[in-house]
């Protein structure tokens, strides 16, 4: 059979491509040198597959940002604020996904959004009532070109039209619908430039496709396909989608005169079930996503062959599951992962090798492959940490309810701790100077000692707790000084997790993570937070709040396990966090707080599955966090994305004792209003992300509005997340005019 994949990482094996985009930027670089340095990569990510045996490359998967960006770009979906700045092609690309200093202030870049359920982020393409859509680029052509000079067998990819408008704002006043014919147009152009090119395939990424279509959607797709289908003459089309199953769409695109279909059968738990009922047709080629493209461990060759063997499909193109892109490039690039651990891991280029062996087995060649492999299935890989199994056995429902309930905890509460009305406090972090980063690095690097660094950080945690009192806050924090990142300081201090030394994904733009591999069973070994938490509370008479990162946040930005299922491990790191508050509350702090930003993250796509599959399980594990916390404990939840107001019901089952949420929603005081939300909110009172300094007036405006809306005893005040990133004048003063405003309040109540 064909070997193929989706897409290939493009960061460079060494981040090349990221440090010469960074570099291209601060214009210390010339666009030559940039180009250089990217169509090095290119030959060596090509280069790589075809030493593996892919039989036919990819090309235009390549992007110094982001492939819709790049799209948007190549069809000219350029806003008119960045059109009028008239710069460069290569320079507009920048501004749109970097934001550029104008002659009149700052331009923000385009907004951002999720890239399915992935830690990739992309940039949100804008349909203006001007946008004037056709084929201005050449990328796609430029790149097919060099790949088939070089002699690969390559196949232009590029996001379909579909995704592409489906991903798209519209910001003047026309439908989607209404950009439908001048895109097929640009659509056809691209075609009849690719036959003139000599390629004889196009493959056309549509993975919107599994995000449970409506009708309105699939007419919408039939729309632009019945159309666009008939201007490909001898080019062949590849329909690719990945990230989960097209069950709505799948008797349509067996239908429509595609060439291929692209079907992922790791995340598609129905790929397999639509072609078993459905049949798939004998003219089309089936390009079978076999091999995850978003997991780092080894495919089980035996499971994968008897799968292909039950297809009943005459003509099969070997495939991952989705591009390779959320993978690190290569496990070569590691040296300090342990022996026993190594056969087990596949990243990019060894997710290739899968690729070829599962062809090899299939025709009988190298069937040593397969004893090998399956040795790594047919046994546990680790020791079971029999400690955490029994515990989880243990557990029962009252694991999971704390009692007594909110109502009377907060009488408890508030008569061991008292607070006033209306209470104030922050996220953790407080703004990082310079020189707090260059510590870091510093004891990173080994220049600094353990106690050196220690005692620095006490003497920022001393000021910062000299000016919270000045400011007048009600529960304090500890500032956060010593946290690199909000994850890497507790899965390093929690067993069962597998770092890396260089296995860099991208997830915007030129920003990468390093996110850890799960394992084995998770447990809390040591305290992680207390020395620091305890230092600040004797500082100070206020209460301080002791700070984790929550179980949902810590699985979804890590590598999950395939051998047990997801709630599994997040079940265990709750236990883990459950060990630390108990070390925390047994210290005296008496306010605990678990930050969940990538709560919403780990949600299913089709939302009938969001229960089910996440939400019941996710819930419950930060339930059983705060379960054996003693009543007069405040149980704080911190959340920090943009969309709330489909799961109210289950936010204030969390049974918190507060709730921070970031505010930027315009609907969710309405939304927590209506729904009579129970738990107390502390609604993001300024913006931390994109930093303005708040007005006085505001802010009290805000908060007479939420203890309106709300009532006083359900309102926190607090800013919408960590101050880390934030100038540190600009933090203070907005913390002063927050507590000014909660007084002033306060006294009309
Ligand atoms: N405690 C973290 C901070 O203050 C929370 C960050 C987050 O949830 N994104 O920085």
């Amino acid at each position: 059979m064909t070997t193929t994949i989706i897409g290939y990482p493009r960061i460079g094996r060494h981040l090349e491509v990221k440090h010469a985009v960074e570099s291209y930027c601060q214009q210390t670089i010339t666009a030559a040198e940039l180009s250089h340095v990217a169509a090095q990569t290119r030959q060596q990510n090509w280069q790589t597959q075809a030493q593996a045996g892919i039989d036919w490359l990819p090309v235009n998967d390549f992007s110094f940002e982001d492939q819709l960006l790049d799209t948007a770009v190549l069809f000219n979906l350029i806003p008119q604020r960045f059109r009028q700045l008239h710069r460069s092609p290569l320079d507009t690309y920048f501004a749109m996904a970097r934001g550029t200093q104008t002659a009149t202030g700052v331009l923000p870049p385009l907004k951002m959004a999720t890239w399915f359920n992935t830690p990739y982020g992309y940039f949100i393409p804008e349909l203006e009532d001007h946008t004037d859509i056709q084929l201005v680029g050449t990328k796609p052509f430029d790149e097919f070109k060099e790949a088939t000079q070089l002699g690969y067998h390559a196949r232009p990819t590029i996001i379909g039209p579909y995704t592409l408008l489906k991903f798209s704002l519209v910001t003047g006043t026309k439908q989607k619908s209404d950009y439908v014919v001048n895109l097929v147009k640009a659509y056809t152009q691209l075609f009849r430039w690719f036959k003139q090119l000599g390629a004889k395939w196009i493959q056309l990424d549509e993975p919107a496709l599994v995000l449970a279509p409506t009708k309105n959607d699939l007419s919408l797709f039939n729309n632009i396909y019945t159309k666009l289908l008939p201007q490909k003459d001898h080019l062949k089309v590849l329909l690719q989608t990945a990230y989960g199953d097209v069950r709505e769409a799948y008797s349509q695109l067996i239908q429509l005169n595609f060439d291929g279909l692209g079907l992922d059968f790791i995340d598609g738990h129905q790929t397999e079930s639509c072609i078993q009922n459905q049949g798939f047709p004998d003219d089309k080629i089936l390009f079978a996503g076999i091999v995850n493209g978003r997991n780092v461990w080894r495919t089980n060759y035996q499971t994968t062959i008897d799968l292909l063997h039950r297809l009943p499909v005459k003509q099969i193109v070997l495939s991952s599951s989705c591009s390779l892109l959320h993978l690190p490039v290569s496990l070569k690039n590691e040296t300090a992962l342990p022996e026993h651990v190594r056969p087990y891991l596949a990243f990019a280029e060894e997710k290739l090798t899968d690729l070829v062996a599962i062809d090899d087995l299939l025709v009988g060649r190298n069937p040593d492959l397969l004893a090998a492999n399956q040795r790594l299935f047919n046994r546990s890989r680790r020791a079971e940490n029999m400690r955490v199994t029994a515990r989880l056995h243990a557990l029962t429902d009252a694991d999971y309810h704390r009692q007594p309930e909110r109502s009377e905890r907060q009488r408890l509460q508030q008569q061991a701790f008292p607070l006033p009305t209306l209470p104030t406090t922050t996220i953790g972090s407080f703004p990082q100077t310079a020189a707090d980063q260059q510590r870091k690095l510093a004891f990173k690097h080994g220049k600094l000692t353990k106690a050196q660094f220690q005692s620095a950080i006490h003497k920022r945690l001393q000021e910062c707790l000299t000016e919270q009192t000045r400011l007048g806050l009600d529960v304090l924090v500890t500032g956060e000084y010593d946290r690199d990142n909000m994850i890497s300081y507790f899965d390093h201090q929690l067993s069962g997790f597998l770092f890396t030394e260089r296995a860099w994904i991208q997830t915007f733009g030129t920003y990468c993570a390093q996110p850890p591999i799960i394992w084995g069973d998770i447990a809390w070994t040591h305290p992680i937070t207390v020395a620091e938490t305890v230092a600040a509370q004797q500082l100070t008479d206020r209460p301080v709040k002791g700070v984790l990162t929550g179980p949902l946040t810590l699985i979804n930005w890590a590598y999950p396990r395939e051998d047990v299922p997801l709630r599994v491990s997040a079940t265990q790191i709750a236990l883990a966090l459950q060990d630390e508050a108990h070390a925390l509350e047994t210290n005296g702090i008496h306010v605990i707080q678990i930050d969940e930003p990538a709560f919403r993250s780990g949600l299913p796509l089709r939302e009938n599955d969001w229960h089910t599959d996440y939400l019941d399980w996710a819930s419950a594990a930060i339930r059983l966090v705060a379960s054996h916390l003693q009543p007069t404990t405040r149980f704080h939840i911190h959340m920090c994305y943009d969309q709330y107001t489909d799961i109210l019901d289950v936010l204030d089952q969390l049974d918190a004792d507060a709730l921070s949420l970031s505010a930027k929603d315009p609907a969710l005081l309405d939304a927590l209003s209506n729904a009579h939300f129970k738990t107390p909110v502390g609604l993001g009172m300024f913006d931390t992300a994109r930093f303005k300094l708040p007005s006085k007036d505001t802010l009290i405006a805000k908060l007479q509005t939420n203890v309106r809306r709300l009532g006083p005893e359900h309102v926190w005040v607090n800013p919408d997340c960590g101050l880390k990133t934030l100038p540190e004048q600009g933090a203070l003063t907005s913390l002063a005019w927050m507590v000014a405003a909660a007084k002033q309040v306060r006294d009309t109540i």
